[in-house]
């Protein structure tokens, strides 16, 4: 099987790049799981997909299993995702020729949350503070790594305020990073506001949006409160009332999902990469609404 072609290319306001995000399940009947899920997906041929990488360390050998397993099986051109966590530079090494020689030349690169209990990132022994770092390793082990990032049209909560939040992105696509692909967000005025901001400070690299159909009223709040994007309030309104009932809160979460979508591919948008949580039917419906 030749290497994977570099994601960034993918990325045009012409022809916008759809892409789906899995993440790593805890044991074998999750990645069956998965396969059906996958299996289902194909039909949308998605441009690329990613899979996430554990914070705790439980799932992170499932991140190489379900890449190969997407790539092998399914022929989806895969990025998977690679955090600082827990890991000296000579390992982060290891994993980056590791992940090469498997033919894969996209990868996420992130620091990474604190693992469980701990409430703020300290880098280990010999290990990275931040995911520009991680970029700059991962650049120089290897050129043709095509690299996305994170950014965070409400700010990382880390961060002491918006602007240096933006500064430390821009630094970040300084050490080579391809792309930056968002936080989940359900207000698009927040990401146009954050793109125009962007192109203010000289990052001029693909921003892709994240978005994500809501499944449940309980996870989104949680998710949301995590990483610190806004639920509108029109949005918590209906899903206040249908929260009793799983199959019309999924209903309303793609209708606002592919109310964002068509406003953003309007926009401009370079594509957009969908955060469905394992589940294909959100993604399904919303590549059904779009074809309409
Ligand atoms: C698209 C996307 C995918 C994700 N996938 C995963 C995943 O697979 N696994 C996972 O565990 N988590 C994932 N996350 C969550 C992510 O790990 C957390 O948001 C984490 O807290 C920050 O990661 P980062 O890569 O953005 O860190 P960084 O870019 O390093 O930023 C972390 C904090 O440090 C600040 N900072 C950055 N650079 C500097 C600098 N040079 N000097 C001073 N301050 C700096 C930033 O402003 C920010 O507050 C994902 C997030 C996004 C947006």
């Amino acid at each position: 099987m030749p290497p994977d072609r570099p994601i960034a290319s993918l990325f045009s306001a012409h022809r916008p790049a759809r892409s789906l995000e899995f993440f790593p399940p805890k044991d074998d009947a999750g990645v069956e799981a998965l396969r059906a899920t996958a299996t289902a997906l194909r039909s949308i041929r998605p441009d690329f997909v990613s899979v996430t990488y554990g914070a705790g360390g439980t799932t992170r050998d499932r991140t190489a299993q379900v890449s190969t397993l997407l790539r092998g099986e399914f022929g989806f051109t895969v990025m998977p995702h690679l955090t600082c966590v827990g890991h000296p530079r000579p390992e982060l090494e290891a994993m980056a020729d590791r992940i090469h020689a498997a033919g894969f030349r996209n990868i996420m690169a992130l620091r990474g949350d604190p693992p469980k209990g701990e409430t703020s990132f300290t880098p280990c022994a010999d290990g990275l503070r931040y995911a520009g770092d991680l970029v700059a390793l991962l650049k120089a082990r290897h050129p043709d790594f095509c690299l996305g990032v994170g950014g965070y049209p409400e700010k990382h909560p880390e961060a002491p305020s918006p602007a240096a939040d933006l500064d430390h992105l821009r630094r970040k696509v300084d050490a080579g990073a391809d792309f930056i692909t968002t936080q989940l967000f359900f207000d698009n005025a927040v990401y146009y506001r954050f793109v125009e901001s962007c192109r203010k400070a000289g990052i001029t690299v693909p921003i892709v949006p994240g978005i994500m159909p809501v499944l449940s009223l309980k996870q989104i709040q949680r998710f949301t409160t995590l990483c610190g994007a806004t639920l509108p309030a029109a949005l918590l309104r209906r899903l206040e009332v249908a929260a009793e009932n799983p199959d019309v809160v999924e209903i309303i979460g793609v209708d606002w999902a592919l109310d964002q979508i068509r406003d953003l591919l309007a926009y401009g948008a370079p594509g957009y990469h969908l955060y469905i949580m394992n589940r294909a039917k959100s993604a399904l419906a919303l590549a059904a609404g779009l074809a309409a």
